[in-house]
């Protein structure tokens, strides 16, 4: 981080701006609306720094800056477009010990200043620490769009019944669902539609329904019941959550996620959610099924909202049939949301096709973890040729996995491509022949977590020339975010 991101409350504060032309005018309005008690030096002003003047908003120095100017002053602007005066603006700042923005000069800056968005008493400010102003303004119109007018009163509802609200309901999670409710139901409706009496009342009526609640424990709180979700994180590539997950995970008060979710995946996740691994790391004591279920089950029934995040899709080799299961004995309400699976993901991170008209009419997803599952697999039917075969979990049993199907009838010179950490910035794509498997894998070193692809698809690939608009573009980073 590259600068400290703060709100400066500058009612009242002496503020000085060096320079009377557009920029300087511009600036000048900001630390009006917030407040400031404004200096202009300059030689000549403008005729809206003149108006300004003229209304007693503004004290005006008819000269030029002097360092002496920026004694007693909380912080300064220096808009004059001279380097030169920027210059001796920010060296004066620097000695008096306050902090100096040149505007556009961001070597004479101590603070930046941020696009903004001014909903107040909500403010979004966005920055690109100086490097693309361009970008940060583009995000901001993209944001701008995205925050109804009504915001501002929203918020201002919000703050009026701030402290009531914490006294009837001193549970945190509750009253965190009960704010939701309040920006997502009929209150912020009712405020959007203009009807601020009625979306007071709304508020009022849904809190005495709280405090009769909390009053009376024999009655259950619809504010409290947990629930979990099920829920896809895809192969790790953040840009492949949908937009359900990244909802589920952004309104969670628990994530409880396996090893392969990504860190990136997870940093898309509620804040202040706490975060579970239940991942089965190498050579650490692995956390069984039971064992995570009883969790969930703990969690949900504590009334948390717990986000069961797992790599891929929840029902493919997720395991996610077994805690759906528990859950759905338990009573305990839950959803599920899908991801894209680890062979739908790397196929298309390495340009392959799962299916072809020329090379393979069905796909097979098959896991050959643990030495039973080699024995149980229908090899007859998986030598089949025109197929591709998907292999998850298969690392250790490559070897088994190849002697097998070509004793089988698969040809040894049957295409395959392992994809190691397909999606991610590490990934790797390993092709050769079925003959050569076991060979490639440990010539190439690959781990886990890798899928392995079989068949005359394997051979085919296009290369990408065009990256998804989605890993770029801020408009819709942000819808992504703004639908959470
Ligand atoms: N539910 C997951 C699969 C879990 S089993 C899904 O739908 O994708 C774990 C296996 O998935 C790994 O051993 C590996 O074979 C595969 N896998 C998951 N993420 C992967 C990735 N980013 N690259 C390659 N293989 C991956």
């Amino acid at each position: 981080m590259d600068y400290f991101p703060a709100f400066l409350r500058l009612e009242g504060k002496p503020c000085l701006l060096v320079g009377g032309g557009a920029v300087a005018a511009r600036k000048a309005r900001l630390l009006l609306s917030a407040g400031a008690e404004l200096t202009v030096v300059a030689p000549a002003l403008n005729d809206e720094m003149t108006a300004q003047v003229h209304n007693g908003r503004v004290r005006h120095e008819r000269r030029r800056f002097r360092d002496s100017d920026t004694g007693g002053q909380w912080l300064v602007v220096s808009a004059t477009g001279d380097p030169a005066v920027e210059r001796r603006v920010s060296n004066a700042a620097e000695r008096a010990g306050i902090f100096c923005n040149a505007v556009d000069d961001r070597e004479h800056c101590s603070f930046i200043t941020p696009a903004i968005i001014d909903r107040s008493p909500v403010m979004v400010a966005v920055s690109s620490g100086g490097s693309a102003p361009v970008l940060a303004r583009r995000i901001r119109t993209a944001i701008e769009s995205q925050l109804s007018f009504g915001l501002g009163d929203l918020a201002q509802l919000a703050g009026r019944w701030r402290q009531r609200v914490g006294e009837v309901l001193p549970d945190f999670a509750r009253r965190l669902r009960f704010w939701e409710w309040v920006f997502d139901g009929p209150v912020a409706a009712a405020v959007t539609a203009g009807d601020l009496p009625r979306a007071e009342r709304l508020l009022a009526t849904e809190l005495d329904t709280e405090l009769d609640t909390e009053l009376d424990d024999t009655r259950e709180s619809s504010g409290l019941r947990g629930e979990a979700w099920l829920v896809g994180a895809g192969p790790g590539d953040p840009g492949l959550l949908t937009l359900k997950a990244l909802q589920v995970m952004q309104r969670a008060d628990v994530i409880l996620h396996d090893r392969l979710v990504s860190e990136q995946v997870l940093d898309l996740a509620r804040r202040d959610a706490e975060r579970i691994s239940v991942g089965k790391a190498p050579g650490c004591p692995a956390i069984s099924q039971e064992e995570i279920n009883a969790l969930l089950l703990r969690l949900v029934s504590e009334g948390k909202r717990v986000c069961r995040l797992k790599g891929g899709d929840p029902f493919v080799f997720g395991r996610g049939g077994e805690e759906a299961e528990a859950l759905e004995a338990a009573g305990l309400p839950f959803g599920i949301v899908p991801g894209i699976t680890a062979a739908a993901g790397c196929a298309a991170a390495a340009g392959i096709p799962l299916t072809h008209r020329d090379a393979a009419q069905s796909l097979v997803l098959l896991t050959a973890h643990g030495k039973d599952s080699v024995d149980t697999l229908d090899w007859p039917s998986l030598a089949r040729d025109r197929q591709t075969l998907a292999v998850y979990m298969g690392v250790r049993r490559f070897e088994a996995l190849m002697t097998r199907l070509i004793a089988h009838g698969r040809a040894a010179d049957t295409p395959i491509a392992i994809i190691e950490r397909g999606t991610t910035p590490g990934q790797r794509v390993v092709r050769g022949r079925l003959g050569q498997l076991k060979m490639l894998a440990d010539a190439h070193r690959v781990r886990s977590p890798a899928i392995l692809l079989i068949g005359d698809v394997a051979a085919m690939g296009v290369r990408r020339t065009a990256e998804p608009a989605a890993a770029v573009s801020p408009e819709s980073a942000i819808q992504r975010l703004a639908s959470g």
